[in-house]
């Protein structure tokens, strides 16, 4: 498997019911590849400032990441992002964003990542997604997500990296921004009319719906209590459906279903603490047997 996720590596200072965070790790890459990397080894790209710790980094390498793709900017701060969410956890003010390093960086890939068989570009840049995706023309699989920011500031370039992508994951309310539609349903089809074949909706606890071939399909949220910041959640998820994907070396729609629920684990201790805590100590058969819970949650017998 040859897993490569390119997007942002941050600093975050996160409030939430739950507590605070000041200037911990986050990033969508960052969560992207964390999540990924539980299927299998996962590259990273993404540029940072002079501020990223060494300790960090080798976080990421100790868990089958491999960083070479994270560049230091000299002279550069990496990206900061903060934000707030409502009691509820539902609604999500971002009260600063300095992208400063990621404003507009060399996308040029490593060479030992020119072979990269899967390429999820998390939230960033539609250009420099776009300039990634020109580097792998054998690519198998490409999925994209992306945000408010880069809806209503680069809609045009946006378009143009749609039409490339096989993939696209977005939660409900970026669905609704791109299409104009409040029917989530049509708003998927719609959004597949874009380009993408495989579309795929967040909607936070209340799960996700996919959409491929045509065909819709809907998973619930894993039922917790226990949420301390929801930050990420959304990378987790498309870090374990791509992975799951990469993993199997299997495209089948069983596989991207599968990739489904293992997606919904993931994002499910994800937000049981802020930066990478909810899934620091996770092992696969911690994975495993949450995904039972899970599936246990949904079955039944008449
Ligand atoms: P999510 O909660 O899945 O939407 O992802 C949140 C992560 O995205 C945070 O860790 C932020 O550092 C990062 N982030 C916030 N804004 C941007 C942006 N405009 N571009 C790229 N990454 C961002």
């Amino acid at each position: 498997m040859s897993l490569l996720v390119v997007g942002s590596v941050a600093f975050d200072s996160v409030k939430t019911s739950g507590g605070t965070a000041d200037e911990v790790l986050g990033g969508s890459a960052t969560y992207c590849a964390y999540a990924a990397s539980f299927f299998g080894p996962t590259r990273i790209v993404s540029p940072v400032g002079e501020d990223m710790s060494e300790t960090h980094l080798e976080e990421l390498r100790e868990h089958n990441i491999d960083v070479t793709g994270v560049r230091v900017v000299p002279g550069g701060k990496t990206l900061r992002w903060s934000g707030r969410y409502s009691d509820s956890f539902l609604e999500r003010t971002t009260e600063d964003i300095q992208l400063n390093v990621f404003a507009d960086y060399d996308t040029t890939l490593p060479d030992e990542y020119l072979d990269s068989e899967y390429v999820f570009l998390a939230n960033g840049a539609p250009e420099a997604q776009r300039a990634v995706l020109e580097q792998l023309p054998d690519r198998k699989l490409a999925f994209l997500d992306t945000m408010n920011h880069w809806i209503e500031g680069s809609r045009g370039a946006l378009d143009e990296v749609l039409g490339l992508v096989d993939g696209l994951v977005v939660n409900d309310e970026e669905a609704r921004l791109l299409t104009g539609e409040t029917n989530l349903l049509t708003a998927a089809r719609r959004l597949a009319g874009f380009g993408p074949e495989i579309v795929v909706i967040k909607k936070g606890e209340h799960g996700a719906i996919l959409v491929a071939d045509g065909k819709p399909f809907a998973l619930h949220a894993w039922m917790t209590e226990d949420v301390r910041d929801p930050t990420g959640a959304g990378d987790c998820f498309g870090g374990a459906l791509m992975g799951t994907i990469a993993g199997r070396h299997d495209r089948s729609l069983a596989t991207i279903r599968a990739g489904i629920v293992y997606g919904t684990v993931l994002a499910s201790f994800c937000i049981e603490g802020f930066s990478l805590d909810g899934l620091r100590r996770v092992t696969m058969d911690d994975v495993e047997r949450r995904r039972e819970e899970l599936l246990g949650m949904i079955r039944w017998h008449e």
